[in-house]
C-alpha cells in the first residue's frame, strides 16, 4: 500500500479542517513547543518506513513512555503485577485522585498517572539502576542510542506536579508504594520527560505489532501472551477518558501523551506515530486523533 500517498490525502483534508486544540501548559516547559509542528511516521514489520512532515524532530513523549515502563515491569513481575495495579479503563482524567481513594490505593490501570507511579515503584525495587536501565531498554527498542531524558521537562514536572505528588502520597498511605517517595517520583518525572521522534517511536513500539519480538534485531522483548495483554491495556486505557472514542474512531491499540504524540499499531502489520502538540479537551492530540481516524478509514484496516 502507498502509505505516503495516503498521508498526503489526509493532510490535505485536515489542513482545511483547522486545528483548534491547545498546547499543554500545566507543565510550564511543555508550553514552549511550536504548536504547529506536525509529523507522521509508519514502520512496517517488513522494515519499510513512510513519513510526513516533522517526523524526525524530537518531542516530549510524556505518557506514551508509560507503555514501555509497563513492558519492563511486566517482564520483571509477571502476573504478580496485577495484585498492585488493575487493568480496567478509568473513565476519569489521567491524574484523578477520586477513584484511588475508593479503591484503596490500587490504581485502575498502569497507564494513568497513579498506575505509572506504581510501575515506577516496581522498577525502583527490582532494578539496580532503574533510570539507566529504563533508558537503555528504550534505546534498544528503537535502535537509537541518542534517546534521552529531558532534564528541563523533568524538573518542570517535579516542581509543579502537585497532583502527582498527592497521588503518590495517597498510594503510599495504602502501602502500595514500597520505596522512598522522592526516588519513585523522580523516576516518574524522568520517564515522562523522555524525548523521541515519530520515527523512533514507531520503531520502538513495533514489537507490540510483532507478538513481542523486535523485528529490528529479532530479539524477543516480551512473550506473545504479554504482548497481547499490553495491547489490550492500550486499547482500553490508552487515551485517558477518551479510550472508547479512540477505539470507535480508529480501531487500533495505542497510547497518547500530553506532548501531542500518539502511537498506534496494527498487529501483524505496522506501528505508526503521529505528533501534533495541540490537544483536544480530553488531553489527546486533536490532529493526531483525526489523522489516525482518516488513516484506518482510508486503508480499511483496523483490529475490528
Ligand atoms: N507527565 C505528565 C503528568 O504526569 C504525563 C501526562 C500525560 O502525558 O498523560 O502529568
Amino acid at each position: 500500500m502507498d502509505y505516503e500517498k495516503i498521508f498526503l490525502q489526509i493532510t490535505d483534508e485536515i489542513n482545511t479542517a483547522g486545528n483548534p486544540g491547545q498546547v499543554a501548559s500545566y507543565i510550564p516547559e511543555l508550553s514552549r513547543v511550536d504548536a504547529n509542528r506536525f509529523g507522521i511516521h509508519l514502520t512496517t514489520l517488513k522494515g519499510r518506513s513512510y513519513c510526513y512532515g516533522d517526523a524526525n524532530e524530537k518531542f516530549s513523549i510524556q505518557s506514551i513512555a508509560k507503555v514501555l515502563a509497563l513492558t519492563l515491569a511486566f517482564n520483571l513481575e509477571d502476573n504478580k503485577l496485577w495484585e498492585r495495579v488493575g487493568v480496567e479503563p478509568s473513565g476519569t482524567s489521567f491524574n484523578s485522585l477520586l477513584q484511588l481513594e475508593y479503591e484503596k490505593g490500587i490504581p485502575r490501570n498502569p497507564l494513568i498517572n497513579a498506575g505509572a507511579l506504581v510501575i515506577c515503584d516496581v522498577l525502583v525495587s527490582r532494578l539496580k539502576n532503574p533510570r539507566q536501565e529504563l533508558i537503555d531498554f528504550i534505546r534498544d527498542l528503537a535502535g537509537d542510542q541518542s534517546i534521552d531524558y529531558c532534564p528541563r521537562v523533568a524538573r518542570s514536572e517535579k516542581i509543579t506536579g502537585y497532583k502527582n505528588a498527592a497521588l503518590i502520597n495517597l498510594i503510599k498511605s495504602y502501602g502500595n508504594i514500597h520505596n522512598d517517595i522522592d526516588t519513585v517520583f523522580n523516576l516518574y518525572c524522568d520517564l515522562c520527560s523522555i524525548e523521541m521522534t515519530c520515527q523512533e517511536l514507531s520503531q520502538a513500539f513495533l514489537f507490540l505489532a510483532a507478538g513481542g519480538i523486535n523485528p529490528l534485531n529479532n530479539k524477543r522483548v516480551i512473550s506473545v501472551s504479554k504482548s497481547k495483554r499490553t495491547n489490550a491495556i492500550m486499547q482500553l486505557c490508552g487515551f485517558y477518558d477518551e479510550a472508547g472514542e479512540f477505539s470507535f474512531e480508529v480501531g487500533l491499540p495505542g497510547k497518547s501523551g500530553v506532548g501531542g504524540g500518539i502511537v498506534a499499531l496494527l498487529p501483524g502489520q505496522y506501528s505508526i506515530a503521529v505528533w501534533s502538540p495541540r490537544l483536544n479537551a480530553k488531553g489527546n492530540s486533536y490532529r493526531g486523533m483525526k489523522v489516525l481516524e482518516l488513516f484506518t478509514t482510508k486503508t480499511e484496516a483496523s483490529i475490528f
